[in-house]
């Protein structure tokens, strides 16, 4: 299709906004138009973190020289023409915004040839101004060079985080479009480094090991299934595969990255009970269905979308991972060997098997396990490894999800854990692991019900942060405040806290504060209300009670009394256990009772 400007009534249709705001914007909309080009080869170089340059050349069908000066003005596009069109959008890009976008806050060049033109065009784009259109000798293919991203900017540049920071959301951001399209080589040369280099053979096993390490890769099992037009295939951890966050949750829907919360609760609950309060998988999941059954064009950098049959999306999506998981976990202690594995093995298993009684020795003989799906893979090992999967489902139950009976304090050891009695043995807890969960459920429901009671600090306290550090928290001032803080800025690197949460109450202000900006992982989470809870998590560790702190008995009793009520009381937000059960049980073999009697 020839490029052409929107209709105005089109235009406003779409969920504009600002696309460009690091030099990882740039590189995904490039990438977005070389694969709706159909490149097969894309070279990524970036100088300096793509402050200097981002350059992406591909070898797709090029752009004609007579609409090289429409292809970089607002909402001119060749991929999409009437309202009707957005409805069942096939390529990544549509809103004809990101060539404007990006050559009004660079000096930017665009060289093209399409196969049928014996020369190519060239277009120079300085701070939205465009040069003349001229000829050049050009391979066939696009390449885009920004230079000076955001020079004209000033604001902009000063938010890039570092450099590190944002080479590593380049790498990432393409190695995970090297997943979905396997097919399709990809190149990062940073300087004069090769950072990542994919083959285009298809395989994606091998660009997940340049994505996670070699040893990660092994381990992800692969998931594959279908229904009702929609499949979902990739990858996803075992149970025994984990991170603090859910930066490692990847989805593509239809060939888009997306950071869609549906899909990653329907994941989440795939995993439920099997995973560490606070703990989540890795995955790298691909969901394709007809393009009318999502619309893409709800969020500005289309990181979001919605679908027709939300219900039924989410379902799928559930069992499909769940199952792959189950048939992955009979035995929490396997891990299956599945480096390079692809097929079914010859021999299904008969149906029937008392599954519960099989030795790991005979899970590893299995060796390569199949990949579970609706479809391909025999019924019989489906059902096998159903049996197995909920005893192993029930021990995650037990192990991590429970809550406590009530508990009967004894008393403190150590100044540091709590002795407690049970109706079925006994219980350590660690007081700061413990006052950590109590303080983090307190101040989540108060949040949830908007209510955080905060208190006035008798004497506002001043605190200094470095410069890098109260960067960050200037950043972080309205989760502050949300959060039942009043904390302003007083000053070059200088705040004054004038008021608390109540539930911190004595707690120091600065603790507090330097929480929030210690080891920030600067491209946090895009889920706000995950950022948050992962702020307060932390908030609510530096201000917990330590070990090695003398408790009153009154003090050790209302904590005991806290955690029984916690919803997840067996572990610190952070994932830590805050407590060890030595059940009746156990002491009565460790006495020698058992058998005694
Ligand atoms: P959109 O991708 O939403 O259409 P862009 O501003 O990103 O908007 O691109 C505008 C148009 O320029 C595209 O519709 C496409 O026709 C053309 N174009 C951009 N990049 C390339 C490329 N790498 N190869 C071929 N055509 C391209
Ligand atoms: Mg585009």
């Amino acid at each position: 299709m020839p490029i052409r400007l929107l209709s105005s009534e089109v235009s406003s249709q779409i969920a504009a906004g600002e696309v460009v705001e690091r030099p990882a914007s740039v590189v995904k909309e490039l990438t977005e138009n070389s694969l709706d080009a159909g490149a097969k080869n894309i070279s990524i170089s970036i100088e300096d973190a793509g402050r200097a340059l981002v350059e992406i050349a591909d070898d797709g069908h090029g752009i004609p020289a007579g609409e090289l000066e429409l292809a970089a003005s607002r909402h001119a596009t060749s991929k999409l023409v009437q309202s009707d069109d957005l409805f069942h959008i096939r390529t990544l890009g549509f809103r004809g915004e990101a060539l404007a976008s990006i050559g009004s806050v660079s000096h930017m060049t665009i060289t093209s040839r399409i196969e049928s033109a014996k020369e190519g065009a060239r277009l120079r784009v300085n701070g939205g101004k465009s040069e003349k259109v001229e000829k050049v000798g050009a391979p066939k293919g696009t390449v885009v060079r920004v230079e000076n991203l955001f020079y004209n900017v000033p604001a902009r540049l000063k938010f890039l985080k570092t450099d590190t920071t944002e080479r590593r959301a380049i790498d990432s951001l393409v190695t995970r479009y090297a997943l979905a399209y396997p097919q399709v080589r990809f190149k990062i040369m940073d300087g004069r480094q090769v950072t990542l280099q994919t083959s285009g053979d298809g395989d994606r096993r091998s660009i997940l090991a340049s994505l996670y390490g070699v040893e990660v890769a092994k381990q992800m099992l692969e998931v594959m299934a279908s229904e009702e037009g929609m499949t979902l295939t990739g990858f996803i951890s075992p149970v025994s595969l984990t991170r603090s966050n859910r930066k490692e949750i990847t989805f593509f829907i239809n060939g888009r990255w997306v950071q869609e919360i549906s899909l990653n609760s329907a994941l989440l609950q795939a995993y439920h009970t099997l995973l560490m309060v606070g703990r989540y998988p890795l995955t790298a999941l691909f969901l394709d269905m007809a393009p009318e059954d999502v619309d893409v064009n709800v969020h500005p950098t289309k990181a979001e979308v919605r679908f027709r049959a939300q219900d039924k999306v989410f379902s799928f999506v559930q069992r499909s991972v769940r199952k792959a998981l189950l048939a992955y976990t009979p035995v929490p202690s396997v891990s299956p060997q599945l480096w390079g594995s692809r097929s079914v093995p010859s021999e299904p298993r008969t149906v029937g098997i008392d599954w519960s009684i099989a030795h790991d020795e005979e899970l590893s003989a299995s060796g390569e396990r199949p990949s579970v799906g609706g479809d391909g893979s025999p019924d019989t090992n489906y059902q096998v490894s159903v049996g197995s999967g909920q005893s192993s489902q029930a021990e995650g139950q037990k192990a991590f999800s429970t809550g406590v009976p009530l508990l009967r304090l004894i008393g403190q050891i150590g100044a540091t854990y709590l002795v407690a009695e049970g109706p079925d043995g006994l219980y350590l807890i660690d007081q700061h692991a413990a006052h950590e969960r109590v303080l983090f459920e307190k101040l989540m429901a108060q949040h949830e019900h908007k209510s955080i009671p905060s208190q006035s600090l008798l004497a506002p306290e001043i605190v200094t942060l470095p410069p890098q550090s109260s960067k960050t928290l200037l950043e972080q001032l309205q989760f502050l405040n949300r959060f039942g803080f009043e904390v302003e800025e007083f000053g070059t690197n200088t705040f004054q806290v004038r008021a608390m949460p109540t539930l911190f109450a004595g707690g120091s202000p600065s603790m507090a504060l330097k929480a929030l900006v210690e080891d920030f992982e600067e491209d946090e989470s895009p889920l706000q209300a995950e950022v948050e809870a992962r702020l307060a998590a932390r908030v609510c560790k530096r201000l917990a009670v330590k070990a090695g702190q003398a408790l009153t008995s009154e003090e050790q009793r209302s904590l005991l009394n806290d955690l029984e009520s916690c919803q997840s009381p067996r572990t610190c937000p952070h994932g830590r256990p805050t407590m060890i059960h030595l059940t009746v049980d156990m002491l009565e073999r460790q006495f020698g009772r058992r058998g005694a009697r």
